[in-house]
């Protein structure tokens, strides 16, 4: 699917790229077995807990709605334990085992050796690399960034990376996006944010002043999108969408 617009931002005259930071959960990175219904139902095993792991998609979908009207503000731990205990409640686990099943899941989540990295972001990454472009990580993930780079072999193209964790709020929140900005030494004129939720990484981005690309890897349609942000499906578009943008030439590293 091309992308639906060629500009990845509103029109501002002769705006250029330098910049481009990512989403890290499902823009980079996936999650393996640990974290679908069979691994839901092993978790909830060890502590006791009968799931059905035939309402594991439906309960992700519902505790997602509420993770995602929650972000925004401080981080906090208990946001994603509740996000993990929603799920497990809507699979059917019931009692105060859930409490302590819920922490173990969100302490996992952290855990590199549980995800897999989409096979598009290495050949992206070199490419935009390949023409100078800063790039930096922004994630409302308390997984060590650090660790995630050299687990999966990124720390060569990543300059900086921002978790909310660590930096204490999470996007959509301004400050964690001009705190990647400052690491960077990039204006928020000049810098594009790549992910795949349009309320926390393109409509943060957005607020500042930055130019988001919505990344829909179903291939979902997302007509409330504004427009002006483009939409991609595989990142092995973004190197040429950003390269043909009048918009958005790239500049070499000095
Ligand atoms: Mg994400």
């Amino acid at each position: 699917m091309p992308a639906r617009t060629p500009a990845p931002g509103a029109p501002s005259g002769s705006r250029r790229t330098a910049a481009v930071f990512f989403d890290v959960d499902y823009t980079l990175i996936y999650p393996g077995p640990t974290f679908e219904a069979e691994g839901y139902r092993r978790f909830a095993g060890r502590h006791g807990l009968a799931v059905d792991p035939a309402r594991y998609r439906a309960a992700v979908d519902a505790a997602s709605v509420e993770l995602e009207n929650a972000s925004g503000g401080a981080y906090r731990t208990e946001l994603f334990v509740r996000f993990a205990r929603r799920v497990l409640q809507e699979m059917g686990a019931t009692g105060p085992a859930v409490e302590a099943c819920a922490r173990e899941i969100y302490e996992e989540w952290a855990a590199c050796r549980h995800f897999c990295l989409y096979d598009d972001v290495h050949p992206a990454l070199r490419a935009l690399h390949s023409t100078g472009m800063r790039m930096g990580l922004i994630s409302n993930t308390h997984r060590r960034l650090p660790a995630l780079l050299e687990h999966f072999d990124l720390a060569p193209y990543i300059g900086c990376a921002v978790s909310s964790s660590d930096h204490g709020y999470m996007k959509p929140h301004p400050d964690i996006f001009r705190e990647a900005l400052r690491r960077l030494g990039a204006q928020a004129s000049e810098a594009v944010m790549v992910g795949d939720s349009l309320a926390n990484d393109i409509l943060g981005a957005r607020r500042i002043g930055m130019r988001g690309v919505l990344v829909s890897r179903s291939g979902t349609e997302h007509p409330e999108a504004p427009a002006g942000v483009a939409v991609i499906r595989t990142l092995r578009e973004l190197p040429r969408l950003l390269a043909h943008t009048p918009e958005a030439v790239a500049v070499r590293a000095g």
